[in-house]
């Protein structure tokens, strides 16, 4: 029944206990006293302020001429600091078989500042078409509650594929093809020196996601996204779940873009009682730390929590 880890005694006790809650007819007291503090915007709000400056910083220092941030979510250099989207990297590398150093530069210290924050923290606090998305869920989760359209959700795995293939097509053809395609480096660009083409292929992207399948290109395409993932795996920064005061409501699932990171979050499955780490799919967006009503999720700093 609890798989093949050991699980400790005291996690099987609050499993049970949990079931006969369900089975009783599931909420407590507690719970619904908490249930009103759920819901909370604080996390999207530090979230969704950080993105719009980030993204401002690049636009006013090119618009007047500052030199704080120079190039684009890309490739960059911030107060003269080489910074460098590690998968671009990549495809530069094989599509021209040189190493540039400062491309290195930039991959490594992007690198280092995400095994901090946490790898995908990229994709919600910096990357702007996250934010659009973010937008554009709203109206497809509206539209779905009214029946208008279904999702249709793709298998996970996808953008494992396209990530190998699009580093393929760079290093046969030569080309960095992918970044024609990437919603981040299309906004990205439209955003410091003006929108061109690309920006049509952006809006198909999100009536795609509006009317045919939720988040589909940070969810199952986005090989930006599959390289902070792998980054995440080993980050310091991640949401931490605690099963003490879990009630089982599953609002965190509903709120997160990839849920399959919080599957030790259903009855019966958490390992342990703290240290529930999320996996490196998690973009540390805080949206399960916000909408939990027992306040069992929350972000932590791994390793460093246990030195004070
Ligand atoms: S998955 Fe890609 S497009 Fe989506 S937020 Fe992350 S980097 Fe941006
Ligand atoms: S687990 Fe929480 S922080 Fe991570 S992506 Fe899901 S909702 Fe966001």
């Amino acid at each position: 029944m609890w798989g093949k880890k050991a699980i400790p005694k005291e996690v099987i006790k609050i499993h049970e206990q949990r079931y006969k809650d369900l089975k009783a007819g599931g909420k407590t007291k507690d719970h619904i006293a908490n249930q009103a503090n759920a819901g909370s915007t604080k996390w999207r709000n530090r979230r969704w302020a950080t993105l719009i400056i980030i993204n401002l910083l690049f636009v006013i220092s090119f618009q007047f001429d500052m030199q704080l941030v120079e190039g684009s979510l890309t490739a960059s250099r911030f107060i003269g600091f080489h910074m460098a989207d590690p998968y671009a990297a990549m495809q530069i590398g094989l599509a021209f078989g040189q190493v540039i150093l400062n491309l290195v530069i930039g991959t490594l210290t992007v690198v280092f500042i995400y095994l901090i924050v946490g790898g995908r923290a990229f994709c919600s606090w910096v990357c702007p078409y996250h934010l659009v998305s973010e937008l554009a869920e709203k109206i497809h989760l509206r539209l779905t509650k009214k029946k208008l359209v279904k999702n249709r959700p793709f298998n996970i795995n996808t953008k494992y594929w396209l990530w190998g293939i699009f580093l393929i097509i760079a290093f046969v053809t030569g080309y960095t093809a992918f970044e024609m395609l990437s919603p981040l480096g299309i906004l990205s660009r439209a955003l410091i020196y003006g929108p061109g083409i690309g920006i049509l292929w952006v809006l198909f992207l999100l009536l795609v996601e509006i009317f045919y399948s939720r988040r589909i290109w940070c969810k199952n395409i986005c090989p930006i996204g599959v390289t902070y993932r792998f980054i995440g795996i080993f980050s310091l920064t991640k949401v931490v779940y605690d099963i003490s005061g879990c009630h089982h409501d599953g609002a965190c699932r509903t709120a997160c873009l990839v849920p399959h990171v919080l599957d030790f979050t259903k009855p019966g499955k958490a390992p342990r009682l703290h240290d529930n780490y999320v996996g490196g799919d998690c973009t540390n967006c805080g949206m399960c730390v916000d909408i939990c009503p027992t306040d069992s999720l929350k972000f932590d700093i791994r390793f460093v929590n246990k030195l004070f």
